[in-house]
């Protein structure tokens, strides 16, 4: 089967150059080394993943999907290494993608691939909906936010820890914070980081709605950063909010 694919991809290599999904908006470029197949599927994929996007508006700047062949390529290109678990990284016009061909077990394909970039895609629609190509790094938004959105907004829930599963770590260890502790606890506990980073922002939509939400990003868009643009656009400071969050988190 290995040889088979290995074989197929020698004669096909992926398409030179960046294929356009949608002209101005989003466009695909596979690295070499990608099976054309893994290329078609990204495509494909990436096609059915755009519709997501409507909800916060339109892209400032067309998204690049980078297909890298292998795990290490892509921890080589975001300088991230140790983060085996990791299959893609978005940043304001660009996503760096491990072809799904090389993830070993992957199921439905399409389907969890658009989810995925569902998820990626919602990280480059909010940078660019907080701040400019220069500043976007700036707005010191924290990982409960950037992940609870993405995974909301991709409907991951499915992939999330249940909250019935959230409550007793949380309780027997009052210290654990995956809030205030996100970026240091997401390396060695990704689920237990994006679970309560899910189910935060769920109840984020439910306490402010999604307009909301998008208050938060204009506010940091007018030049605030996450802390204070959360505070002004919803009343509340984000340590108060996650601190009430944490509390029900708790509850089993
Ligand atoms: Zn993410």
């Amino acid at each position: 089967m290995l040889a088979l694919s290995l074989a197929a991809c020698a004669h096909a290599p992926p398409p030179r150059g960046s294929i356009e999904v949608a002209p101005g908006v989003l466009l695909v470029r596979c690295e070499d080394g990608v099976c054309a197949r893994d290329c078609a599927e990204v495509e494909e994929a990436a096609r059915r993943a755009l519709p997501a996007l409507r909800r916060w508006g339109s892209l400032a700047a067309a998204v690049e999907i980078e297909v890298l062949p292998t795990h290490e390529a892509l921890e080589e290109a975001i300088r991230r290494p140790g983060w085996s678990w990791l299959r893609a990284w978005a940043r304001y016009d660009d996503v760096f993608l491990q072809a799904p061909g090389s993830w070993g077990t992957f199921q439905g394909r399409i389907a969890s691939l658009s989810t995925l970039l569902s998820h990626e895609l919602t990280h480059c629609a909010m940078f660019q909906a907080a701040a400019g190509p220069a500043d976007w790094t700036s707005r010191r938004i924290p990982l409960w936010f950037r992940e609870g959105m993405a995974s909301w907004a991709a409907g991951q829930e499915r992939r999330r820890l249940p909250r019935s599963q959230l409550a007793p770590p949380l309780a027997q260890d009052t210290s654990l914070d995956p809030f205030a502790d996100g970026e240091a606890l997401s390396r060695s506990d990704p689920g237990l980081v994006y679970s309560a980073a899910h189910w935060a922002f769920v109840d984020l939509v439910a306490r402010f709605g999604e307009a909301g939400v998008r208050r938060v990003l204009a506010a940091m868009k007018s030049g605030l950063d996450f802390p204070a643009a959360f505070g002004a656009a919803l009343g509340i400071s984000p340590a108060d909010f996650t601190e009430d969050e944490l509390r029900r988190l708790r509850r089993p």
